[in-house]
């Protein structure tokens, strides 16, 4: 059989590219998306055969596009979608962060949306999987992440509906996440907050291979199974 092909977005560093790592290593080939084409290349070289780097933005259906012409093109196709590309701008509900909020809701629901109907068409033929990755913040709000929360949250029904529309076809999988040490809460606009989230996310977060296992593990599973939705915090973080 021809080695599955797997599609992660946000492929240039942490959950996405421990992700490529690990699903590589099972023997997967890799499309790696994201905006940083110097870093994709980078890893795509570094994996080798059949790991291709495509710079795409998940907030611009056009660059999806072509990305997926690429992926069809270059490796015959998508069999596995991680929809991983996000950002968590945290901070108190204000008027003041709606450029953050905006860039919440395009990157983290309707990135993912935009993408994985754009490459529907390519995970049906001979059957496939969509990796959503959400959140522990798609179940549980807290003060400081509403916006964040609330484009988690919208995964999960997404993702709901989505799995009862395309199984047995496609299995739908959602990887919920706690702290994870990775570039994600550089990103963050309001010091106050930025300095709060990195002191705690520092003090227990796991690495991003902890995710990645996971994710490798699921999509592993025969295809009678699937693996639904998974909650996956340190140790150290009990809520
Ligand atoms: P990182 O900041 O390390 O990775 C985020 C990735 O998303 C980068 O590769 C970035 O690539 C990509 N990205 C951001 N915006 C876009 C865009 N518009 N188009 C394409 N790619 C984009 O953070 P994580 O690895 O932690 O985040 C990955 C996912 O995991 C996110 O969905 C996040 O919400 C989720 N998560 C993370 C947790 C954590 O504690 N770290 C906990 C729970 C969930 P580039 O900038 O090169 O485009």
């Amino acid at each position: 059989m021809a080695a599955q092909v797997a599609v992660i977005t946000g492929a240039s560093s942490g959950i996405g590219e421990a992700t490529a790592r690990a699903l590589a290593a099972d023997g997967r080939r890799v499309a790696l998306l994201a905006r940083r084409l110097d870093r994709i290349e980078r890893l795509a070289e570094e994996l080798g055969d059949g790991a291709v780097a495509i710079e795409a933005d998940v907030t611009n259906r056009d660059s999806i596009v072509a990305a997926a012409g690429r992926v069809k093109d270059a490796l015959g196709g998508a069999d596995v979608l991680v929809n991983n590309a996000g950002v968590m701008l945290l901070g108190p509900f204000s008027s003041e962060q709606r450029a953050d909020y905006e860039r919440m809701i395009e990157t983290n629901l309707l990135g993912a949306i935009t993408t994985t109907a754009v490459f529907l068409e390519q995970l049906r033929d001979g059957g496939g999987d969509v990796v959503n990755v959400s959140s522990v913040a798609g179940r549980t709000a807290r003060p400081g992440n509403a916006v964040y929360a609330a484009t988690k949250w919208g995964i999960g029904g997404w993702s709901e509906a989505l799995r009862q529309e395309l199984q047995p076809e496609i299995r739908v999988i959602v990887i919920e996440p706690g702290a994870v040490a990775t570039e994600l809460t550089e990103h963050i606009t309001h010091e106050g907050t930025k300095k709060q989230v990195q002191e705690w996310v520092g003090e227990i977060a796991i690495p991003p291979q902890d995710i990645a296992e996971v994710i490798a593990f699921a999509l592993a599973r025969p295809r009678r199974v699937s693996l639904n939705e998974i909650l996956i915090r340190p140790t150290a973080q009990a809520r």
